[in-house]
């Protein structure tokens, strides 16, 4: 079998290759989804899925297969923005190949795992899924900023709830189990306002913020080391400042700080430590995680938290064995186990919904987000004959 699932792979090689460049030729910045997700949902109706629907929030979801036990991929469909132009040496949206290798803005990050997983399920309905499992393709949308979001939606509006999940961000082939968390995080002070001519009657909310701030520099060096994940990072990414003119002082000043999480902190745990410091007890600052909301194509608004929990998955979990077990079996080696530097949509489907989750894809991640963006033509196929080796696998131990 292993040999046969090879064979296909590589007969999709050109396949693959193709609908990698047309999907990184079709722009899919994040809330702009809708024509690559067109695309692909006819490339799901070509190759034999059924059940393809596209869901309020743009999602898209396809099924290889009837049984019970419910195997998610994901793949998220958006990227970020290309920014300027002229420095890329490939057309960001040409899908260039050259040298065995794809570039533009997407092929690592991550179209070239999107291709991978649905091609992988044409080679499933070709050698047969096992009897109780049904593959789930899912291609995903507005994961760059608000990831798992989607997933959260799928869960609880669709109430589609997988056994397992693969993501397929690029692991440069290797098996990502878990990764650091995320909490936006907003501080808030407030002052009075007056005449920038005498600044002294009045109460200046930056100079309130100021050494808050510093703090939040301070305490970034300062983050315990976790045995898993390491070091968590805090910064501050954003400051402004509301005044009725320039020439008035700040009435009220927030900055957002971009917290990463490890396996020992909790929402509860961050939020506090900011709230310990004595620049925020001092001026009575607001410290808050912001709601982040969004509209579905049919006009009905959500809202969701601006925290992604870490994640990460025991390397003895059922789970965790059947991926090493079809790595070893695909590539006569054994896989090396990892995790992220990245949050993705782990962070729903195992860090809220504690849905046993790991990653594997094409593409090293270093591309990502980058003006380099490339997936090897290799790392395609790979991933094919890997994500369908797993399938197999999955279902028969089920
Ligand atoms: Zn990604």
């Amino acid at each position: 079998m292993k040999d046969q699932i090879e064979d296909i792979a590589t007969d999709l090689e050109q396949e693959v290759i193709d609908f990698t460049r047309e999907i990184i030729s079709i722009p899919s910045v994040t809330g702009n989804e809708g024509p690559v997700i067109k695309r692909i949902q006819k490339e799901m109706k070509k190759i034999g899925y059924k059940s393809i629907q596209i869901d309020d929030m743009g999602n898209l979801v396809g099924r290889i297969g009837s049984g019970e036990n419910l195997i998610a991929i994901d793949g998220h469909v958006d990227t970020v923005e290309i920014g300027e132009k002229t420095s890329w040496k490939h057309d960001p949206f040409d899908g260039k190949l050259e040298d065995d290798i794809i570039y533009g803005r997407g092929a690592c990050d991550q179209k070239g795992g999107v291709a991978s997983v649905l091609y992988a399920g044409k080679i499933l309905k070709e050698i047969g899924v096992p009897e109780k499992t049904t593959l789930l393709v899912v291609c995903s949308v507005q994961e760059e900023i608000y990831e798992g979001l989607n997933w959260q939606y799928i869960i609880t509006e669709n109430k589609v709830i997988p056994d397992a999940v693969i993501l397929s961000e690029p692991s440069n082939l290797n098996i990502a189990i878990g990764h650091r968390g995320r909490v936006d995080i907003k501080v808030r002070t407030t002052g009075i306002s007056s005449h920038g001519a005498a600044p002294e009657l009045g109460d200046n909310a930056i100079y309130k913020i100021a050494p808050i701030v510093l703090d939040i520099i301070r305490m970034d060096s300062e983050l315990n080391v976790d045995p898993i994940f390491g070091k968590g990072n805090v910064c501050v990414t954003d400051i402004r400042s509301t005044s009725p003119s320039i020439n008035a002082t700040a009435d009220s000043s927030t900055i957002h700080i971009d917290r990463r999480l490890t396996s020992k902190d909790s929402e509860e745990s961050v939020l506090n430590e900011i709230k310990a410091l004595e620049s925020v007890k001092r001026t009575n600052a607001e410290v808050y995680i912001p709601e982040h909301k969004y509209q579905s194509k049919s006009g009905s608004i959500y809202s969701v938290k601006g925290y992604y929990p870490s994640w990460y998955m025991e390397e003895s979990h059922p789970l965790v064995q059947t991926a090493s077990r079809a790595y070893e079996i695909q590539f006569n080696k054994d896989p090396v186990l990892n995790y992220w530097r990245f949050s993705t949509n782990g962070a729903a489907t195992k860090g809220i919904f504690n849905i046993p989750t790991i990653g594997f894809g094409p593409g090293n991640e270093k591309f990502a987000h980058t003006i380099e963006d490339q997936v090897p033509v290799e790392h395609l196929v790979k991933a094919m004959a890997f994500y369908t080796q797993f399938v197999r696998l999955w279902g028969r131990g089920n």
